[in-house]
């Protein structure tokens, strides 16, 4: 019977390797074909195809690498696992298990309740990296387009901030020439990185987001306040190269030419008296230094923490473009400081009065008073390009609210339009709707909650009669004194009470 048993064994052990090439084979080969671009990352050890070799597909998309297969194999099969098999319910569970997915029983440990649902997700696989064609760039020197090329296309998009988009893109377009020639080698350009100071709700982040758009490159948007020392609570500084990965598909190389966009900037600058450890600002500066420079790090793939279970990727800053960004409050006053100080003595207060009506103070902005606001000098070294955007004003507001390509009434007009019904705003509604945001001192952010707010009981009443043609906002609806003017589809001047 041990004897019996024993060869039973053996033959158990000869035939497990065969069948784990046939299965290999075969599903190697149908994995190439559907998913051809990322790489699959072993379950067991986490290295991805590239270094461990060949993977062995397991059910739920679950891949292992030749190394832990055989491993597990070995382990498999000095088990004693013959009172299971002893087992009328577990064999037949078994039984059935090879039947399905035409591989030996060693159903034991079920490797889709480790991973929950589905197996290991795409988004936790490396995307394979392309093999670099010969003195191909990867993006071509005549793909990028000229400056005021990329300031038009800014334009449809975003009101006023000339000043800002005309530095924003000169430098994306020396940045983006400068990767595609990739001349590191004998004259060394230096890397674009910015400084945006703007009041907020100025269009920092839209034009950002906007620039990242037309140039079809991956964006990470991260929030300084939130990012801390390594091994702090909180988001440790690396977390944005995680970011702009995830933004990549997972595309290693296509998130090394993307932008990574730092909001509230302002936010890190070193305290004035501190007496603990400073995690959350000046050491945040130090730690980004690295990264705004250009250093190989490595984040983990589809996570935003390292650990064991989540495979690493290699993502090298140095042609990442940095774009930092902050209200910097205060900063006005500093620089208000240096230029009455620097005047001759005894025009002081004069001076101070004309600095205090002058609008565009903060265009004056020297890199001085920047690293008196509190950034190291080591950090404002490297962004350098530095500039501002400008409050908005009224009229911009109303421009904001029409003009662009994608403007919010557009945006109502196109909702309205598909239940056939036109939507207008007289010009003192828009005025009204802009000097209503100012109040608010959120800039144009406050514009989309004005209108949302209004168009609320436009949105519901109007579907509820199909006789209405065309809907005209005006300033007394916005003020709360009178209603909105509706015209029915056969051009007569309908009662608005409805609405108000
Ligand atoms: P912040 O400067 O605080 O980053 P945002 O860029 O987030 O402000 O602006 C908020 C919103 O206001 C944007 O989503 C955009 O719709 C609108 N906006 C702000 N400034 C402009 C502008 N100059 N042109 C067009 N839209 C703008």
């Amino acid at each position: 019977m041990s004897d019996r048993m024993d060869r039973d064994d053996e033959d158990r052990k000869e035939q497990t390797p065969e069948k784990k090439e046939g299965d290999a084979s075969t599903t190697a080969n149908a994995g190439k074909s559907d998913n051809s671009e990322y790489e699959d990352v072993c379950f067991v050890c986490r290295r991805p195809e590239s270094k461990a070799g060949r993977m062995f597909k397991l059910p739920n998309h679950i891949c292992v690498c030749d190394d832990c297969m055989h491993k597990t194999m070995e382990t498999v099969s000095q088990f004693d696992y013959q009172g299971m098999l002893n087992n009328p319910d577990v064999q037949k569970e078994m039984d059935e298990f090879s039947r399905k997915n035409g591989f030996p029983s060693i159903s034991f440990v079920n490797l889709a309740d480790l991973q929950g649902d589905g197996g290991i997700p795409n988004k936790q696989k490396i995307k394979r990296k392309k093999q670099k064609e010969q003195g191909q760039p990867a993006l071509d020197i005549r793909n990028i387009p000229a400056p005021h090329k990329i300031k038009a296309s800014l334009d449809e998009y975003v009101v006023g901030q000339e000043h800002a988009k005309k530095v924003i893109s000169v430098a994306v377009y020396n940045h983006y020439k400068r990767v595609a020639t990739n001349s590191m080698d004998s004259i060394e350009i230096e890397k674009s990185n910015m400084l945006m100071i703007g009041p907020t709700g100025c269009g920092k982040t839209y034009l950002v987001k906007t620039l990242a758009r037309l140039l079809d490159v991956p964006l990470a948007i991260a929030d300084a306040t939130s990012l801390t020392e390594a091994g702090y609570i909180g988001d440790d500084i690396e977390s944005v190269v995680s970011k702009l990965l995830a933004a990549a598909d997972n595309d290693v190389e296509r998130a090394e030419q993307g932008i990574i966009f730092i909001d509230e900037i302002d936010k890190i600058a070193k305290k004035k008296e501190t007496h603990s450890r400073d995690v959350s600002g000046e050491s945040v500066q130090q730690g980004m230094l690295k990264l705004l420079e250009g250093a190989e790090v490595e984040v983990p793939v589809g996570a935003n923490s390292k650990n064991a279970m989540v495979p690493l990727a290699t993502v090298n800053t140095r042609n990442i473009l940095f774009i930092c960004g902050g209200a910097f409050p205060d900063l006005e006053d500093i620089i208000k400081e240096r230029l009455s100080k620097s005047a001759s003595i005894g025009f002081g207060a004069e001076l101070k009065d004309k600095y205090d009506k002058d609008k565009t103070i903060l265009s004056k902005v020297t890199v001085e008073d920047i690293r008196k606001f509190g950034m190291i000098p080591e950090f404002i070294g490297r962004l350098p390009i530095i500039f501002t955007l400008e409050g908005l004003n009224k009229e911009m507001m109303v421009k904001i609210l029409k003009e662009p390509k994608n403007a919010i009434l557009k945006q109502y007009q196109k909702l309205l339009e598909l239940d056939e019904v036109r939507l207008l705003f007289t010009d003192e509604a828009l005025e009204a709707i802009a000097e209503k945001a100012m109040k608010r001192d959120t800039g144009a952010r406050a514009l989309r909650s004005i209108i949302e707010e209004f168009m609320l009981d436009i949105m519901y009443e109007i579907p509820k009669d199909d006789n209405i043609g065309t809907v005209t906002i005006t300033r007394e609806y916005i003020e709360g004194t009178g209603g909105p003017i509706i015209d029915i589809r056969s051009n007569l001047i309908g009662d608005a009470s409805a609405l108000q």
